[in-house]
């Protein structure tokens, strides 16, 4: 099911277009600027971010270039942003088919995915572009990630948290500094990724978000793979799975 995206937080400026969509997020949390660009990109509507230390930072750390990532191409090309590194919060098509496109424009942008899903880049079936008709395979990852890892790029700084039920290796992407979350495709606004995909596990998503993503402060900003944001209290509260 596809959700119409809207942001659920009142503290952040929105940009909408005409059709509704939020396509770019400035967010300012307890004095710290990080700027959080957002692009929804293609037929699974998949959240692509693109994070910079400060409005004048002309460096990008990108999360998830899905398909049609064109739009975000051009976003960095108009601004002069390089995408130095890209995160991929986890191996399926709709979240890596971007990065072919990516590394055509910027072939120096390092390509960081957990060790359980490192796989997926190579293989159309496990990354399931073979089961859509349009096989699609990649470089091998410039760098694995393993739980509690820190992803230090762009001056921009991420904590692994090691997430598996919707898939193997996903992984969720936290600041504490920043109080903000990506959630992957385990943790949506009012619901949690499908878990009947290979290697997915409903008991293993649902203790992970119990037991990685509860314990983080309540206003925490919440950027899932799909769909709105939402805040960890607002989850903890209103997220059907998990009472
Ligand atoms: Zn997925
Ligand atoms: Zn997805």
């Amino acid at each position: 099911m596809i959700l119409p995206v809207k942001c659920l937080f009142a503290d952040a400026k929105c940009i909408l277009t005409a059709n509704g969509v939020c396509v770019s997020l400035r967010a300012f949390y307890r004095g710290y600027e990080m700027v959080i660009d957002f692009f929804v990109l293609g037929e699974y509507q998949t959240n692509c971010y693109v994070l910079r230390s400060g409005e004048a930072a002309r460096e990008s750390l990108v999360v998830d270039p899905g398909l049609g990532a064109e739009e975000l191409i051009a976003f960095l090309a108009e601004r002069e942003i390089a995408p130095v590194a890209v995160v991929l919060t986890h191996g399926h098509i709709d979240h890596i088919a971007g990065i072919g496109a990516l590394r055509e424009s910027y072939p120096d942008t390092k390509v960081l995915i957990h060790e359980l899903d490192a796989r997926m880049l190579l293989e159309p079936d496990a990354n399931l572009s073979a089961l859509m008709g349009r096989p699609f395979a990649a470089e091998p990852a410039d760098v694995v990630l393993k739980d509690g890892d820190w992803i230090e790029q762009a001056g921009v700084r991420l904590q692994v948290l090691h997430t598996p039920g919707h898939s193997p290796g996903g992984l969720c992407l936290y600041s504490s500094e920043e109080g903000i979350v990506f959630t992957d495709d385990a943790l949506f606004a009012e619901s949690i990724g499908r878990t009947d995909l290979a290697g997915g596990s409903m008991a293993q998503l649902l203790g992970c978000i119990k037991e990685k993503l509860w314990p983080l402060a309540d206003s925490t900003v919440v950027y899932p793979g799909h769909g709105p944001s939402t805040t960890i209290a607002r989850e903890k509260a209103c997220n059907p799975f998990l009472q």
